[in-house]
């Protein structure tokens, strides 16, 4: 028994050795990928529940790696996060959603809004609020075009420092939401303390509405919430007609997720729209 323990302490330090090397790896080709154009940027329509119009999309980012194919955020925002990377992977999100805006000019897409995400490293990047507006001005956007989402846990870490930070963003015209609602350990106290446009319902809720009666509940609770605070509240996640069918019952204002469409480059959310394919 203990040579085998000894055996599977070595495979464990083996794999935490070779884990580590594949991280300095994946960063090392992280700052090569932002050098060479291997990172893009996909739009997730938000459809409007009052309307029935796409008003805006989520961008969100895609890797192309040229050995590894396309790796997933997941994999490497947590990496860009912990080695500082994600700064300049932030600034290249700002630009590259600017220059899409201004690139929709006479074009189907020309009203879309771009909710862009942004981690709570980025907001302790004293040049955040200037790179925006910077990018705004150099592509000629009006601010209103831009929405920052945010988790709960990047609002309320460095709660002083952050709260004026989303002043100043909100402050330019930028609208502000919290994404993944519901799920982080903080008090309902910073929706009433911060400038937040938008609730985000996480799709943990949504998943199982309405099987599961209490994500139901919470649901409506959260719609109910925005409604009453005056702010707008969309649904992320939205795979089924019964999910869709309950927001639209309870007046929910958006709903996003595959139901309605995947992700997709800029190119194919243009003739999407273009066809009416997407409303
Ligand atoms: P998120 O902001 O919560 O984004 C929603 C994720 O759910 C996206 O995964 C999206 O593709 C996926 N999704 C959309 N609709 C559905 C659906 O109906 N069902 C299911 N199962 N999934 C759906 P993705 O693109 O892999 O992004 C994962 C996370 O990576 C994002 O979670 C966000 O936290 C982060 N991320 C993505 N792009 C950026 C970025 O540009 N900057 C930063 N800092 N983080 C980003
Ligand atoms: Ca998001
Ligand atoms: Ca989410
Ligand atoms: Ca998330």
């Amino acid at each position: 028994a203990k040579e085998q323990g000894r055996n599977s302490y070595q495979f464990y330090t083996e794999g935490m050795q070779e884990r580590e090397v594949m991280r300095l790896q994946l960063d090392k080709d992280l700052s090569q990928a932002l050098a060479n154009n291997e990172l893009s940027l996909y739009y997730q329509p938000q459809l409007n529940l009052e309307t029935g119009a796409i008003d805006s999309v989520e961008a969100l980012i895609r890797w192309h790696h040229p050995r590894r194919g396309l790796v997933p955020p997941a994999e490497f925002i947590p990496l860009a996060e912990e080695s500082g990377r994600i700064r300049d992977i932030g600034r290249w999100v700002i630009q590259a959603a600017c220059n899409q805006l201004a690139q929709w000019r006479g074009t189907p897409c020309e009203h879309l809004r771009i909710a862009i995400n942004l981690s709570g490293r980025e907001l302790e990047n004293e040049d955040l609020v200037d790179d925006l507006r910077q990018s705004l001005l150099n592509a000629g956007i009006a601010p209103n075009r831009l929405e920052v989402e945010l988790t709960e846990e990047s609002y309320i870490r460095n709660i002083e420092h952050n709260h004026n930070q989303l002043a100043r963003i909100h402050d330019l015209g930028i609208h502000l939401a919290i994404d993944d609602f519901g799920v982080g350990y903080s008090s309902l106290g910073y929706l009433r303390d911060f400038p937040v446009d938008v609730l985000k319902i996480d799709r943990s809720f949504i998943t199982d509405v309405p099987q599961r009666h209490e994500s139901g509940i919470i649901t409506r609770a959260v719609i109910s919430l925005a409604h009453n605070l005056g702010i707008r509240v969309i649904a992320e996640g939205v795979e089924t007609e019964e999910q869709l069918a309950f927001l639209k019952r309870y007046r929910c204002h958006l709903a996003q997720g595959y139901l309605i469409s995947r992700p997709m480059p800029a190119a194919e959310l243009e003739r999407a729209l273009a066809a009416g394919l997407l409303v």
